[in-house]
């Protein structure tokens, strides 16, 4: 394909992506089919009703003849006069040999007579001696009547009535090029108007591009200006402003997010790289110093590997790509599988009262992976702010349509301030931020997403020094769960 001929496709192309130009040929389409199906309906039934009329002026031409015969009694130039033969009806009249002998319209020479075929039939064949046909040949569309006809003393004379349609399919021509015409006409005002109004509807659609070409990441504070009507336009500006608040307030997170993120890994490393430095110094002599310094970098790399993890795990929720299998789930054993891991953790560090209040076994729709997940984090923090000695609970029950886990500790509470902030991600209540805890800030964060993922719920009531209770709902997938209350010490 030339080059040329690529070209005007690919304008040909666009021109046809744009959306006025598709719904003018929509409109145009639909009209076009409108106008030549009514077109064709009254060529029709005009030509039905002609062709109806014509047969009707044959046949009356000749009941008319017939009946004046009757009474007359001979054939003579008489039966021209009078209405007997109506207008545009031909009536030639001829003798037995079937020869013309009269004829209503004045002509040269006579006409052909009749064959002996034609004879046989009127004379024999036919019923009362008359015949009706219409012949249609090329160009050509008549009518004949043919007509026996005998008088008191027992002349045999045959009767030919004939009406051409020229006239008439002249006439229908005429119409067919007129309506065609019409058609024609009205389509191109059709796509005329479509293309004036669709571009007119369009106009401030085209307005509001215009703006949103400016938007970039890093200047996303334009945004489309309210039309005065409170139209479909004005509620098309609102949704587009109200979605850019969206994406600007997410931007805005993520790059909160991304300089927190840094800074958290900052932080480590700086740590890290001090004591490394303490130890190319000192601290290869000094026991003490060394000891210390590889403490420290024992517990600043445990604590990357988990801000990392957690970062990993964040980075792959909003990528849509931790590939979330939620199935059937019976909650029981997964409960008892953490709370068994809770108790070995728990007797390598300080030691707390775990109390085990309830398990029972529900059938929740839920990915295994993740629900240990959502119950280590709480579990975890329940342990890191709850001082040595003092009760951490666990009670999962099941009601008619939910299933409930209570996380409850005898901690350090959380205020009222903080207690809006926790599932922030990155918070943390002030005097969590020590080594000794050690938080990344993202678990309860990480949490909330979890929960989310499993359409539940949470609920967090806490008292400063007297302790914190997490309390998350599950939809219930069927009610099968049974009750399996086991508690343990
Ligand atoms: P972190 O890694 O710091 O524990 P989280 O997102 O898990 O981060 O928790 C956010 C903050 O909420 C914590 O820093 C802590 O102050 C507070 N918090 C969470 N769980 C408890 C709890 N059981 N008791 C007291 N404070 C809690």
């Amino acid at each position: 394909m030339s080059p040329a001929i690529k070209g005007w496709l690919r304008k040909l192309q666009k021109f046809n992506q744009s959306l006025s130009v598709k719904l003018t040929f929509m409109y145009g389409g639909m009209m076009f089919l409108i106008l030549i199906f009514t077109a064709f309906l009254a060529i029709g039934s005009v030509h039905y009703l002609l062709m109806r009329q014509l047969q009707f002026d044959v046949r009356m031409s000749a009941r008319q003849t017939v009946f004046y015969l009757d009474h007359h009694g001979q054939v003579d130039a008489s039966i021209f006069q009078g209405q007997n033969v109506l207008t545009y009806v031909n009536l030639v009249v001829y003798n037995d040999k079937g020869r013309p002998i009269l004829d209503n319209i004045a002509r040269y020479e006579p006409g052909e007579p009749l064959t002996p075929g034609q004879l046989r039939q009127l004379n024999e064949t036919d019923p009362d001696g008359a015949h009706f046909e219409i012949i249609d040949t090329e160009n050509e569309l008549t009518y004949r009547y043919l007509k026996r006809w005998e008088s008191a003393d027992g002349k045999v004379y045959y009767l030919q009535f004939i009406r051409g349609a020229q006239r008439e399919r002249f006439f229908i021509e005429l119409l067919i090029r007129q309506i065609l015409v019409t058609v024609l006409a009205s389509l191109g005002v059709t796509i005329l108007a479509g293309v004036v109004l669709t571009n007119k509807v369009l106009a401030p659609l085209r307005a509001m591009k215009e703006p949103l070409k400016h938007i970039e990441v890093n200047e996303m504070g334009y945004r489309i200006p309210l039309p005065e009507s409170r139209d479909e336009q004005y509620e098309l500006a609102v949704t587009i402003n109200r979605t850019l608040d969206r994406i600007e307030h997410g931007v805005a997170q993520q790059r909160q997010f991304v300089s927190d993120a840094s800074h958290e890994l900052r932080t480590p490393i700086t740590v890290i790289n001090g004591y490394t430095d303490l130890l190319i110094r000192w601290g290869a002599q000094d026991p003490e110093t060394l000891s210390e310094s590889l403490a420290a970098i024992q517990a600043e790399t445990e604590y990357m590997r988990q801000l990392i993890e957690h970062l990993l795990f964040i980075a792959r929720a909003s990528a849509g790509e931790l590939n979330i299998r939620l199935r059937p789930l019976e909650t029981s054993e997964i409960v008892r599988e953490v709370w068994n891991g809770l108790q070995i953790a728990d007797r390598q560090g300080p030691h707390h009262e775990l109390y085990l209040a309830a398990n029972e076994s529900a059938l929740i729709e839920a990915d295994d992976a993740l629900f240990k997940q959502l119950l280590r984090i709480f579990l975890d923090n329940a342990v890191k702010y709850t001082p040595e000695g003092r009760r951490i609970m666990l009670s999962a029950t099941a009601t008619d349509a939910q299933y409930i886990v209570a996380i409850m500790d005898e901690g350090v509470g959380i205020s009222e301030k903080d207690l809006p902030n926790i599932f922030t991600r990155f918070y943390r209540v002030d005097s969590s931020r020590t080594k000794a805890t050690g938080g990344t800030g993202l678990g309860l964060a990480i949490a909330r997403d979890i929960i989310d993922m499993h359409h539940a719920s949470i609920e967090v009531t806490s008292e400063l020094g007297s302790g914190t209770t997490f309390t998350i709902t599950f939809p219930l997938l069927s009610e099968e769960g049974s009750a399996d209350i086991s508690p343990e010490e």
